[in-house]
C-alpha cells in the first residue's frame, strides 16, 4: 500500500531535523531507537520517509510465498510502530539530495517535489534484486526481494494447482507442477526447502497428490550455501533430499523460457514456475545522490557510518559500504548487520545533539541460520555449528526480539502468532 496521498509530509519547523530514507530494518531501528533515546524535552524531530506504509519484513518472504495465503503477511505497518513516539512517517521516497544546502528532495519527478531541511540525514534505502543478463531471465523469473515478489510467487503456485487439476495426463500434471528456485544461497535454500515442505499439504487440501510434485534447486557452483561450514552444507543438502527436492549443483544457467531452464551443459530442465534468488544489489538511485560510491554501488562510510567526505550524512544497511576494520572485508547485505549500525548511528546522532564525541562502529557476527523448511535449519552460533529444530528456534527468536525491539511485547506477541500461523 502506498499511503502518499493521505499522509502529506510536514512543513518545516526550524528545530533540528533527522531524516532518515527507508522504514526497513535498518532505517526502523533508526528511528524507534532516537525516538526513546530523546526526551520531549530535546529540540529536535525525527522524520522517517518510506514509500510504503509497512515494512517489508524481507527474511521471512518464504512463509509469505508458499504459507497459506493471509491479509496481512510478514508487514510491520509504521504508523503502528511509531504511533505515540516523537517520530513523523512520511510515506514518499527521497529523489534526491542537496548536500550544500543541506536538504533532502522528496517525490517522484513527475509529481511536485518537496523539500526537507535536514540537520543530520539517515541513508537506509537498502537493495534490491539482482537478475544477471542471462537470456529469459528477467521475463521468466521471479525473484525474491519484496513482499510483492512473494505474493507474485503465491500466485503462480495457485495457478499451476488450478491448470494441474484439469490435466489428465500425468506427465503434463508433473511438468506444470515442477517449481524451480535458481541460486543455492540462504535465500535460494529458504525459499526450495519451504516449497518442499509445505506444498504437499496445501496441494492434498485442493485434492492434488503430492507425488506430482517436483521442486528442484539448480546452483551453479558446485556446493550450495557457500558462506557455512562444509558440514553444515552437507547437513542442508540431506535435508532438502529428505524433503524430496533434486538439487542440481555446478551446472550454470544459460538461458530459460515459459517452461525450460537451458544449462551449459546442455542439459535442460522442466519448470512451469522459477524463482531467481541469485543475490541483490544496492538501492540503484543511491548512486546518483553526488555522495561517493564502490564498484557495486553501495556508498561508501567511515567507521562511523557516515558518508565518505559528508560529516551530516549517514548510510546504513544494505546500501552502506562498511568495511570492517578487522578482517578487512565489507560487511555482508544482513539484517543482522542493518540493524546494529542503525542502533549504533542513532546513539551516535544523540551524542552529536549533546556535543559529545561519537564512537565507531565495531561490528560484530554473532551466529547465522538458514531455514531448510520452516521446522528445520543450520547455521552456527558463537562459533559452533547448530542445525535442526534448535537452529531454526533461534532464527525465529532474532525475529521476535526484533519485534519487541521495535514494537514491545504487544507486537511481538500479534507476529509470533502470525509467523505460526503462516507455519502451518
Ligand atoms: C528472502 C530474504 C531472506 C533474508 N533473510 C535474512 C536473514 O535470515 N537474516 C539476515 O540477517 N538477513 C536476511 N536477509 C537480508 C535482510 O533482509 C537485509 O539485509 C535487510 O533488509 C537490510 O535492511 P535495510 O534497512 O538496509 O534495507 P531494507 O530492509 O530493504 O529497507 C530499505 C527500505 O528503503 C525504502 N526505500 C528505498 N528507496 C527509497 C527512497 N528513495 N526513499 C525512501 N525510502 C526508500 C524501501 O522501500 C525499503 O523499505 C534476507 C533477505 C531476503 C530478501
Amino acid at each position: 500500500m502506498n499511503a502518499q496521498t493521505t499522509s502529506p509530509c510536514p512543513p518545516t519547523s526550524g528545530r533540528r531535523r533527522v531524516v532518515i530514507a527507508g522504514g526497513g530494518y535498518a532505517g526502523t531501528t533508526c528511528a524507534v531507537t532516537l525516538a526513546n533515546k530523546l526526551s520531549s524535552r530535546d529540540d529536535i524531530e525525527v522524520l522517517i520517509v518510506e514509500p510504503h506504509a509497512c515494512q517489508q519484513a524481507l527474511s521471512e518472504l518464504d512463509l509469505v510465498a508458499v504459507g497459506p495465503p493471509r491479509p496481512e503477511f510478514c508487514e510491520l505497518w509504521l504508523t503502528n510502530v511509531f504511533r505515540g513516539t516523537p517520530v513523523t512517517v512520511c510515506y514518499n521516497r527521497i529523489d534526491h539530495i542537496d548536500v550544500d544546502w543541506r536538504v533532502a528532495v522528496l517525490g517522484p519527478r513527475s509529481e511536485a517535489h518537496q523539500q526537507v531541511e535536514y540537520w543530520r540525514l539517515v541513508l537506509a534505502t537498502g537493495a534490491v534484486a539482482f537478475v544477471p543478463p542471462v537470456p529469459g531471465l528477467a521475463e521468466h523469473a521471479i525473484t525474491m526481494w519484496s513482499v510483492a515478489d512473494a505474493q507474485r510467487l503465491q500466485r503462480r503456485i495457485d495457478e499451476q494447482f488450478h491448470l494441474a487439476a484439469t490435466l489428465a495426463d500425468r506427465a503434463e500434471r508433473v511438468r506444470a507442477l515442477s517449481f524451480s528456485v535458481v541460486g543455492g544461497g540462504a535465500t535460494g535454500v529458504e525459499i526450495v526447502g519451504t516449497m518442499a515442505q509445505m506444498l504437499p499439504k496445501r496441494m492434498r487440501d485442493v485434492g492434488l497428490d503430492p507425488a506430482d510434485l517436483h521442486v528442484r534447486l539448480v546452483e551453479g557452483r558446485p556446493e550450495i550455501l557457500y558462506d557455512l561450514r562444509k558440514e553444515q552444507r552437507a547437513r542442508a543438502v540431506a535435508r532438502l533430499r529428505k524433503l524430496g527436492a533434486e538439487i542440481v549443483v555446478g551446472d550454470m544457467v544459460e538461458s530459460v523460457d515459459a517452461t525450460t531452464i537451458h544449462l551449459a551443459s546442455g542439459e535442460t530442465l522442466d519448470t512451469s514456475v522459477l524463482v531467481f534468488c541469485g543475490g541483490a544489489r544496492p538501492d540503484p538511485h543511491a548512486v546518483s545522490w553526488g555522495l561517493e560510491a564502490d564498484s557495486s554501488g553501495r556508498l561508501v562510510c567511515d567507521t562511523m557510518c557516515k558518508a565518505s567526505g559528508h560529516d551530516d550524512i549517514y548510510v546504513v544497511g544494505d546500501v552502506a559500504a562498511f568495511r570492517d576494520e578487522k578482517s578487512g572485508r565489507m560487511l555482508p547485505m544482513l539484517a543482522q548487520f542493518a540493524i546494529r549500525e542503525a542502533e549504533h548511528t542513532a546513539a551516535n546522532i544523540v551524542r552529536e545533539f549533546r556535543g559529545q564525541p561519537i564512537v565507531p562502529f565495531e561490528p560484530t557476527m554473532h551466529g547465522e541460520f538458514v531455514s531448510v523448511g520452516p521446522s528445520w535449519g543450520v547455521g552456527w552460533m558463537l562459533g559452533m555449528n547448530v542445525s535442526g529444530v534448535f537452529a531454526i528456534f533461534m532464527k525465529r527468536l532474532t525475529y521476535v526480539l526484533y519485534w519487541f525491539k521495535v514494537g514491545g511485547v504487544r507486537l511481538a506477541w500479534r507476529r509470533t502468532r502470525e509467523m505460526l500461523a503462516m507455519q502451518r
